[in-house]
């Protein structure tokens, strides 16, 4: 352990080996290599330097001379017969029989230059010369003083050496992370004890045991010639040897008395009596600490085992901080398990549980819901008695059923519109009086919305009608509806819609429904049936009627005072008003100035408007109003709860957005193509999931056959589902479920997808060419996929109007509603979101002018190159097709 290289020793302490070199040079060593070797000696010499040069540079020019430091330390000390205590005097001596014993040390101690006591060699030779008439006794004394000496010394010195290395080495370790420069720490401070540990001993074998301070020769002298007085005495009086060692505490106190500095208190024993070290130095102790090479006594080392509370997700600084290590440990731990971690890194609970039980510590499962359930909790505490509410009902169908004219129907008659003057705005959601009672209804379009507040686990709805044109009769999507109501458990009520048509055939309605049985009551079934008319308002009496019946059989209640709790119907960034969300009450009530919480979402509730746009100030139950305030924009189906304590909700908010950015960073690994390849674990079998949607159920079909046969023995590839049209929501809730890859081949997801898509990293990728297709699939699962040539949304027009030139053909008089729309790109022309067209822009004007691009919330006119069948409706999507470098892996 004496020599190290200059290397070696650099990377002990963690700084350059070139630092190092220049450092040894100036110290005046002859090392200039960093594979010469270094002896103890000039380690010292180096650390000697180092230190001189770290005094210079704080104390104006001149090193101290001396150094008062006072300091406390509470320790127990454990060693069966061992005596522990500092050479000098200075610090407390103590002996214990066996016992662990706390001691509480307060010591105040100087230091002086060596320099400073050379002065005094005489007084050193006198020394000398009553040590040598000791020597004998004092024999094995000394290797304990040299030990406990040692220790002294090496705090002393690492102290110095901390100083100085933190100063040399300031602008290293600026660069240098937290846990690098703890292990710097960590590790210097082992050497330089280690150091100063091997420099004691050579310079008690070189030097003798000449003395550095000469307060302490004075009192080392006074007490030995006192101690060898008495001894002789002893002797005299014929005392035996192990006799004497248990009057040691005593004589050396009395021997030790009067020039205190120091004060040991001891808790367990007072047999250890203050004493002055080197007084007590002739006497042997009964046992010497042979064992350890370091100290004379144990510290204390029963390991710590903490409790570790791990939830989902946790850092790997978190971690370690949890466990007290540091953690470049931690991350150590990890690399021998063949992982790869930064500080910052989440890591699964699995992982992290692995890991401190590694290093010998306790996990326990953090409760996730901490904050969640405590809110929760007080919420429910101070809710109050349950009354009956009014029904919550969706109404579903297939396109063109009547639908959105039966909700007009109903909002129109009966809906109070009057004070706004009959306009009424689309909220999302209304309540209308009937004779019998409150019905609120939920007016989204579509079933994806229902399905997107299911897949959230949100129930909004009570009761569904289901409306069914009785000249159409059973569709798709009314299958559709059927399956989405049984999966939540909702109640449906069938709308035989538009009986007023001469064609209306409601007896086959019944029949095609019972085919998916749902048998109306006159058969013996228990669904509701009601023919009604949009057109001509017959039967919706029947069919409100029908629903309040429903809703008593289902003993709808809902508790009305106390915090309001409630769902996310629809939410919107308004221009002026900021996010703003309908939120359908579902217990409690909600009240102006409420503090709320919606899913990552924070706010006070600053307005309140009915559906007739009215400023409100509290809703109850079954109750929806829009409600402006919130921080953001929620997603239909989040939760909302109000939260009295702004602190809370707050918390509740932010532990929200946390887990869901962790396990958003946990998916987007999961579903990309790029990187199945990288995902891939060897030996077993992978499937890479996709759910194809296109323009035509032929490419569909002919994509599924192609893309199933790329199969191989690793990879396997597995068609989630398919279906021809636009990629809407449920494509993208599917996708995220199934750990699927979307493609779409000449369809675009419409904004609600994309939206989706964008917030859980769902991959879309987006084809006009099936061979493209097969040959990506097959590079990813070859890991060949590199993105080349990327295409690089960059605007998207919605056309309003449609103008005819004689010169120019068919203008598309547009909205751009995302991006910029730029003359000079490629487009494509979607209708439903189906590629109908690709091509190039022929015009862009704005007004009667030509301009070379036009920004998102500005109209514009475009001319497409050679196509002239554009409809209102349509969009034209503005794209740009950009090279992306190779990464190099
Ligand atoms: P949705 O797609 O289900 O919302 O259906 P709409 O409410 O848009 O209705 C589609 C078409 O059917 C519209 O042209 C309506 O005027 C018509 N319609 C709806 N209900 C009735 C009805 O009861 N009788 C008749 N004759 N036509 C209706």
């Amino acid at each position: 352990m004496s020599e190290v290289t200059v290397k070696q020793l650099a990377e002990d302490v963690g700084i350059p080996v070139e630092l190092l070199l220049s450092q040894l040079s100036e110290a005046g060593l002859k090392q200039n290599q960093a594979d010469d070797a270094i002896s103890d000696e000039e380690k010292l010499k180096l650390l000697s330097h180092l230190r001189q040069s770290h005094g210079k540079s704080t104390e104006s020019g001149d090193s101290p001379k001396k150094i008062t430091l006072k300091r406390k330390t509470v320790s127990e000390l454990k060693q069966p017969g061992t005596i522990t205590r500092s050479p000098g005097g200075r610090t407390g001596a103590t002996r214990s029989a066996g016992k662990t014993v706390s001691v509480e040390v307060r010591r105040k101690r100087t230091y002086v230059k060596r320099s400073e006591v050379s002065d005094d060699e005489a007084r050193t030779q006198e020394a000398e010369a009553a040590r040598k008439a000791l020597e004998e006794q004092a024999e094995q004394k000394r290797q304990i003083e040299a030990e406990t000496e040692a220790r002294r010394s090496a705090e002393e010195q690492r102290r110095h050496a901390e100083e100085a290395a933190k100063l040399q080495e300031e602008e290293e370790r600026k660069r240098k992370e937290l846990e690098e420069q703890q292990r710097q720490e960590e590790e210097e401070q082992r050497r330089q004890e280690e150091e100063a540990r091997k420099r004691e001993e050579t310079q008690r074998k070189q030097v003798g045991e000449k003395e550095e301070k000469k307060d302490l020769e004075e009192e080392l002298r006074e007490a030995r010639l006192k101690e060898e007085a008495q001894r002789i005495a002893e002797e005299k009086a014929g005392k035996k040897g192990a006799h004497r060692k248990d009057e040691r505490p005593k004589e050396k106190g009395k021997g030790a008395r009067g020039k205190e500095k120091e004060q040991l208190h001891v808790a367990e024993s007072k047999r250890g009596r203050r004493g002055k070290g080197k007084a007590a130095k002739q006497h042997k102790p009964v046992i010497q600490p042979q064992g350890d090479a370091q100290h004379g006594f144990v510290k204390p080392t029963t390991p710590v085992v903490h409790e570790v509370e791990i939830g989902e997700n946790i850092t790997v600084g978190d971690l370690a901080q949890k466990m007290s290590i540091k953690a470049a440990v931690v991350i150590k731990e990890l690399m021998k398990m063949g992982m790869m971690v930064t500080i910052n890194q989440p890591l699964d609970h699995d992982t992290a549980v692995l890991v401190v039980e590694e290093m010998g510590h306790k996990a326990v499962t953090q409760k996730e819901e901490d904050i969640e359930a405590e809110v929760m909790s007080t919420l429910d505490e101070e809710q109050g008695e349950k009354v009956s509410r009014a029904p919550v009902v969706t109404i579903m169908g297939h396109v063109d059923h009547g639908k959105t004219s039966l909700l007009d129907h109903i909002r129109e008659t009966r809906v109070a519109a009057g004070e706004a003057g009959g306009i009424t705005q689309h909220i999302g959601a209304y309540h209308v009086e009937t004779g019998h009672g409150m019905i609120s209804f939920l007016d989204t379009p579509g079933h994806a919305a229902f399905s997107a507040m299911r897949a959230r686990g949100a129930k909004a709805t009570d009761i569904v009608v289901l409306v069914v044109a009785a000249d159409d009769g059973v569709k798709p999507q009314t299958i559709e509806a059927i399956q989405h109501s049984r999966a939540a458990d909702v109640p449906i009520i069938i709308a035989v819609n538009k009986i007023d048509k001469p064609e209306a055939q409601p007896d086959r309605v019944m029949q095609e429904l019972s085919q998916q049985d749902i048998i109306p009551e006159e058969w013996g079934g228990d669904t509701q049936f009601v023919q009604v008319s949009a057109k001509t308002g017959q039967g919706i009496d029947e069919l409100l009627d029908s629903i309040l019946l429903q809703s008593e059989v289902l003993e709808l209640t809902a508790v009305k005072d106390g915090p309001a709790r409630g769902i996310i119907v629809e939410s919107s960034l308004d221009k002026g008003r900021g996010p703003v969300a309908t939120i359908l009450v579902q217990s409690g009530t909600l009240r102006r100035g409420d503090m709320v919480v919606s899913g990552q979402e924070i706010g006070r509730v600053r307005a309140m408007l009915d559906e007739n746009r009215q400023q409100v100030n509290s809703a109850g139950p079954s109750i929806p109003v829009e409600v402006l305030g919130l921080s953001g924009v929620p997603n239909a189906g989040d939760d909302v709860v109000v939260v009295s304590d702004e602190r809370k909700a707050r918390e509740l908010a932010e532990s929200r957005q946390e887990k869901n950015r962790d396990s958003r960073l946990a998916a987007q690994k999961a579903a990309k193509l790029d990187e199945f390849f990288s995902q891939m674990s060897e030996g077993e079998v992978n499937y890479v999931n996709l759910i194809v949607k296109a323009d035509v159920q032929g490419s569909v079909e002919a994509l599924k056959e192609s893309l199933v046969k790329i199969t191989t023995e690793e990879v396997k590839v597995k068609i989630v589902a398919t279906g021809a049209g636009g990629i809407n929501e449920s494509d993208v809730n599917l996708a995220m479920t199934s750990n699927a890859i979307i493609i779409g081949f000449n369809v675009r997801a419409d904004a609600t997808a994309r939206r989706a898509a964008e917030d859980q990293g769902v991959d879309i990728r987006y084809y006009s060419i099936i061979y493209e297709i097969i040959d990506d699939v097959k590079k990813a699962i070859s890991g060949m996929l590199t993105p080349e040539v990327r295409e690089e949304f960059i605007g998207l027009a919605e056309v309003r109007d449609v103008f005819r030139s004689s010169k120019l053909g068919a203008i598309a008089g547009c909205m751009v509603i995302e991006g910029t729309v730029k003359r000079s790109n490629p487009i494509r022309v979607l209708r439903d979101n189906v590629v109908i067209y690709e091509g190039e822009l022929e015009s862009l004007r704005r007004h009667k002018d030509d301009v070379n691009e036009v920004k998102s919330g500005t109209e514009c006119g475009i001319g497409v190159k050679n196509y002239n069948d554009v409809k209102v409706g349509d969009q034209i999507e503005v794209f740009e097709r950009t090279e992306v470098a190779r990464e190099v892996l």
